[in-house]
């Protein structure tokens, strides 16, 4: 096969409490709620998708939200900031809309002849809004008018504390190095959303610690009939990748990087509406088929999500 991937697939996050992570993913970004299930490996815990309005590969932001979780520290061997695409001339739009929401940002800035907007979600999460050619997308029919709307990844930071075989892995996977400036270098691949991996090489700072605010992973585009390729790749590459694992939207193959970042490979199919409708993705708990018949005590032990009013 030819190892490439176009891009990102979905990002996973911790936050501490689900609400606020869906007021703000929702009515502030204005992204959908495309799935409510749990962390199929700790169902006490919400696992909550976001994304554009079928939640595309390339779109999605997921976070488990366990209510009251210290902190995270960001730092080395983590991916430390998300970045999503807005079109060009959504930027004025996207300042007054943070700033009348009240949310933490810093100055607009530029980066490699991108207008960049960097901004933190309630838990800490670094987030920037990056203004580009996007491409039209599905925009959710959310409190953001489509024009302006966050059309999915960018693409996200890494940040290693030395190289740690990560360009040669990522070059490897399909991305190509495109610019340089200080410890900052971009690689892009070739999809059209979460193209872009920025690797920061920071042999001074200290190594992240996880929890809330902080990514757990970041996953990779990838097909059913690559996937098995994939994982052999990556033992070939004397990594030792998971089993793939059914995740029921998607198959998951997981990979700590020698830069101790956890990648996955995950499938484009067969998406969020392989068990919903589109038109009702996000309304109800959706749990996997293996626990269907613990549905009762499951709901029993998740917290209130406290359902902001829903523009959709
Ligand atoms: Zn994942």
């Amino acid at each position: 096969m030819d190892h490439s991937t176009p891009g990102i697939h979905h990002i996973t996050a911790i936050a501490a409490d689900p609400g606020a992570n869906l007021q703000f993913y929702t009515d502030t970004l204005g992204l959908r709620l495309v799935k409510q299930s749990v962390n199929q490996d700790d169902v006490s815990v919400y696992h909550l998708f976001y994304g554009d309005r079928n939640g595309s590969p390339g779109t999605s932001m997921t976070f488990f939200p366990y209510p009251g979780a210290t902190k995270g520290q960001p730092g080395t061997g983590q991916v430390t900031t998300v970045q999503f695409m807005i079109p060009k001339p959504a930027v004025d739009y996207w300042v007054d809309r943070l700033d009348e929401a009240g949310v933490e940002r810093e100055a607009s800035m530029n980066r490699f002849d991108e207008t960049v907007i960097p901004f933190r979600d309630p838990d800490g999460l670094a987030l920037e809004l990056v203004a580009t050619e996007a491409p039209d997308g599905v925009p959710p029919e959310g409190p953001v008018p489509p024009e302006h709307a966050i059309r999915g990844f960018h693409g996200a930071k890494l940040s290693i504390a030395d190289d740690r075989g990560m360009p040669g892995l990522i070059e490897a996977m399909g991305f190509t190095e495109t610019q340089q400036r200080d410890d900052r270098i971009r690689y892009e691949s070739t999809g059209e959303l979460g193209a872009v991996l920025d690797l920061k090489l920071r042999s001074d700072a200290a190594r992240g610690r996880q929890g809330a605010g902080t990514v757990h992973h970041i996953a990779f585009r990838t097909t059913e009939a690559e996937q098995a390729a994939w994982r052999t790749w990556l033992q070939d590459r004397g990594l030792r990748p998971t089993e793939i694992i059914d995740r029921k939207w998607f198959k998951s193959v997981y990979v700590r990087t020698g830069a101790g970042i956890l990648f996955e490979f995950a499938t484009e199919e067969p998406g969020y509406t392989v068990d919903e409708d589109l038109a009702d993705l996000g309304s109800g708990l959706v749990l996997p088929d293996w626990l269907a018949d613990r549905r009762e005590e499951i709901e029993a032990g998740l917290p209130d999500l406290g359902f902001p009013e829903r523009s959709q």
